[in-house]
């Protein structure tokens, strides 16, 4: 199916051309045809499923562009809007259909301004509300829409909501879009919809198959080091940790960066402004890596997070969907990484059921299988890199005193310290320990607890022995060569740091 199969406006399917969308995803192919027909509508898609389209195209494309405020779209949070927003004026420039952007914190003058100008409005509930209450705006849009209704009503709007419509006409079509579909959620539709058709992309199409589910079982206090392992290993261009408490955001940001990676944390108590721009580093690559927590991470919408890490597994499954898909995005691939502890088996296993998904449990890697990776990786990107003119004089002045192939190994042993992989050497479970652990937690369920540590042995070692403090190897200083300064010595303690223990040694 392609979007030309729907007959929208010219203008709309021209920037729809231009967006560069070539097949509609489930949820629009569903919503487009019913919102064309004129049909009230509520439909349920989890995050990144093309929501926006769903339903910005066809209503868009319905629009006479009069000049007046034809488009109502009622969105839970400032960023939302914003996005939102940026998406529908990309679909509507065209058809000479502006979009104004209204939201709490900032003066009412300017928003007025452009309300006035505006074909569509997108609005959080608080600032949309005292505008009407006031007097300050009148509008009469035909098409309504609650996006993340679900989210709206988490967040305590549901009277707002109900209020705002008190002020719209009663003549309109009225969309619905929601990831979850709680009872409220359909109260509220009897109240605002009138026989309205219904979309959901079942079950098995909810969590979005372009996301690889993994689950990794480590001991609770391993979860730093298996982190960065992961990390380290995984090399993502840009990640979402995804943590429980704003206590833990901080001090994994805190954590992080002593490691060397540009991290920043994004949690409910920021500013407003300060938000913004840590949103703006994530979205142009200055920041690689967002710990945040569920709250602040409400419909973020960045492309190219290529992976989600799930520091602590969220409570439940509803969590779980929003979380991971802020990955996965547009038709990308994305991959979904979560931590649990043997206590929180049975936890993910609830929550694979509740998905309808496949999680594959995997072994956190070795140091050596993260270097061999990190190995592979380099060949390929040297053997992509272009000489420079730089280079060429570089290599010229070296050859005054060096012969070639020393210089190769040189620059060869610099890059490879900058690459190289930090931590402990083993942790997390292997998966015959896991089989054990749950066959063990089974059995304990009734007979209160007794005997978990017995496999490990007598002092030291235990079965996983065999961890070595020192040979760290090189900093991590210069990370796909994009951090400025270097933080060699960020690292204290213990000797992990030590250069010769490692591959980063220059001899
Ligand atoms: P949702 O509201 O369901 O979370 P969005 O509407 O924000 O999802 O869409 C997520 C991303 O996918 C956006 O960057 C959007 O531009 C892109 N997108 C949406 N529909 C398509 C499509 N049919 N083809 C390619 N990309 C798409
Ligand atoms: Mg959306």
């Amino acid at each position: 199916m392609k979007f030309s199969d729907f007959n929208l406006k010219d203008t709309i399917q021209a920037a729809v051309t231009e967006a560069g969308f070539t097949e509609p995803s489930p949820v629009q192919k569903d919503a487009i045809p019913l919102v064309l027909e004129g049909h009230d509508m509520v439909a349920q898609a989890q995050t990144g499923t093309g929501k926006t389209a769903a339903f910005g195209l066809p209503i868009m494309s319905m629009m006479k562009a009069d000049g007046s405020v034809e488009g109502l779209v009622i969105v839970p949070t400032r960023e939302l809007a914003m996005q939102v927003s940026d998406e529908l004026f990309r679909f509507g420039k065209l058809s000479g259909l502006k979009t104004a952007t209204v939201y709490g914190g900032t003066p009412y003058g300017k928003q007025i301004e452009r309300i006035k100008q505006a074909s569509i409005v997108v609005a959080t509930p608080g600032r949309l509300q005292d505008l009407l209450m006031s007097g300050k705006i009148k509008i009469n849009p035909q098409f309504v829409v609650l996006d993340e209704a679900d989210e709206m009503l988490d967040m305590g709007f549901l009277d707002e909501i109900k209020n705002i419509f008190t002020f719209l006409p009663k003549e309109r079509q009225t969309l619905l879009f929601s990831a979850t579909m709680p009872n409220a959620i359909r109260k509220l539709a009897e109240q605002i919809l009138k026989n309205p058709k219904t979309v959901s992309i079942t079950k098995s199409e909810k969590t979005n198959t372009k996301i690889t589910q993994l689950y990794y079982v480590v001991q609770e206090r391993e979860r730093d080091d298996a982190l960065v392992r992961l990390i380290d290993y995984k090399n993502p261009e840009k990640c979402i940790i995804f943590c429980r408490m704003k206590k833990e955001v901080d001090r994994l940001v805190a954590h992080m960066t002593a490691q060397g990676f540009k991290v920043s944390g994004l949690h409910g108590d920021m500013e407003q402004k300060q938000r913004e721009v840590t949103i703006r580093a994530f979205k142009q690559g200055g920041i690689d890596i967002f710990i945040a927590t569920d709250v602040a991470a409400r419909g973020l919408d960045v492309n190219d997070v290529t992976h989600v890490f799930n520091y602590h597994i969220p409570f439940d499954s509803e969590s779980y969907v929003h979380r991971i898909g802020r990955t996965g995005r547009g038709g990308k691939s994305g991959e979904a990484i979560t931590l649990v502890s043997p206590n929180e088996l049975r936890t993910i296993k609830r929550i694979e059921k509740d998905v309808g998904a496949k999680m594959i449990t995997q072994v956190i890697p070795t140091r050596m299988e993260v270097q061999n990776n990190r190995s592979d990786e380099l060949i390929a990107k040297i053997a992509e890199t272009k000489v420079t003119d730089k280079a060429i004089e570089l290599v010229k002045t070296l050859q005054h005193d060096l012969d070639i192939v020393t210089i190769a190994h040189l620059l060869a042993s610099m890059i490879q310290s900058e690459n190289s992989v930090k931590g402990k050497d083993n942790i997390g479970l292997g998966l015959d320990e896991i089989a054990l652990l749950m066959e063990r937690a089974m059995q304990q369920r009734g007979n209160g607890g007794g005997g978990r540590n017995r496999r490990r042995g007598g002092g030291g070692g235990g079965y996983r022995g065999n961890r070595s403090g020192g040979g760290g190897g090189g900093s991590r200083h210069g990370r796909n060569g994009r951090s400025g300064g270097g933080d060699r010595n960020g690292r204290s303690g213990g000797g992990r740091d030590s250069r010769n223990g490692g591959q980063g040694s220059r001899s």
